[in-house]
């Protein structure tokens, strides 16, 4: 799948812009992410100056079971295959450096303030906020979501990793008001995606009683399945994010065999969801 048509791409030509023949057409795409099989990029979300994109299993160097673009290290995949693999993604995104996180289903949010002098992986937080531009900041999932967050007035931008636990604990608003405090973000300008991810198809936890709080009870769609999505829509909305700025990809990883999927097959790769601001 491939959605890297910018929103506008379909309007008739210089419709809503002033004429510019002298530009190649791709300096008119939003963000700078060539197009790729295995990138999708979620309409409504883009601007000139972000780059962003969800990374599928393919285009990698891996071998099976992490066929083949894993991007995370310790699951049994060589770390020069994963070395390579991000390689990968830096090119495509146009960023020399990556900022990611050893993932511990917390709420710590960490805030990149400087260009690293080479890629960073910070140890135990769940979210990444930035207003530093040249560098993508990188989640690793199989299953969880990717929640993207972009302040379009502030220039300021956080991605989130999002899993049953994180929605417990409210990852999303921690991000939001972390951005708020670090870049004076007001949540009314901020534009929000989720990433691919357990859709409300495959999310089955049939020790919810025990497992999830009484207050996600009412997302349950039918025995035992729950909206995770609906979840982090409601999540953004009561941080103060509009409900028009919401994109909710709506693919399901564990049913889409392009993605990695903890669920439907334990021993697997993760792929990434990246975001980054293109320049100054
Ligand atoms: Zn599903």
């Amino acid at each position: 799948m491939s959605m890297n048509k910018s929103p506008d791409e379909d309007k008739p030509p210089n419709e809503d812009k002033p004429p510019n023949e002298d530009k190649p057409p791709d300096e008119d795409k939003q963000g700078c992410l060539q197009p790729a099989e295995n990138i999708l990029i979620s309409p409504n979300f883009s601007s000139s100056c972000l780059v962003h994109g969800t990374f599928n299993r393919h285009g990698g160097v891996s071998p099976s079971p992490w066929d083949s673009n894993n991007v995370s290290f310790g699951l049994g995949d060589s770390s020069e295959n994963v070395h390579a693999n991000r390689e990968q993604i830096k090119k495509a995104l146009g960023f020399k450096h990556l900022v990611s996180a050893k993932q511990v289903h917390g709420s710590n949010v960490y805030i990149a303030d400087d260009i690293p002098a080479g890629d960073l992986e910070v140890n135990g937080f769940d979210a990444l906020i930035t207003n530093v531009p040249r560098m993508g900041l990188m989640i690793q999932q199989a299953d969880c979501q990717a929640v993207f967050l972009f302040d379009p007035e502030k220039k300021a931008l956080g991605i989130a990793h999002v899993g049953w636990r994180g929605s417990m604990e409210n990852i999303i608003a921690e991000t939001v008001f972390a951005m708020n405090r670090a870049f004076s973000t007001e949540p009314a300008d901020v534009k929000a995606a989720i990433s691919p991810s357990l859709g409300p198809c495959c999310a089955e936890f049939v020790n919810f009683r025990s497992e999830l709080p009484a207050a996600l009870h009412g997302y349950q769609v039918r025995p035992d399945y729950f909206d995770f999505w609906a979840i982090s829509r409601d999540q953004l909305c009561a941080a103060g994010i509009r409900p028009e700025n919401i994109h909710i990809t709506a693919i399901c990883t564990r049913c889409d065999q392009n993605f990695f999927s903890y669920r439907r097959d334990r021993v697997t790769g993760r792929f990434a969801s990246v975001i980054g601001i293109r320049e100054a």
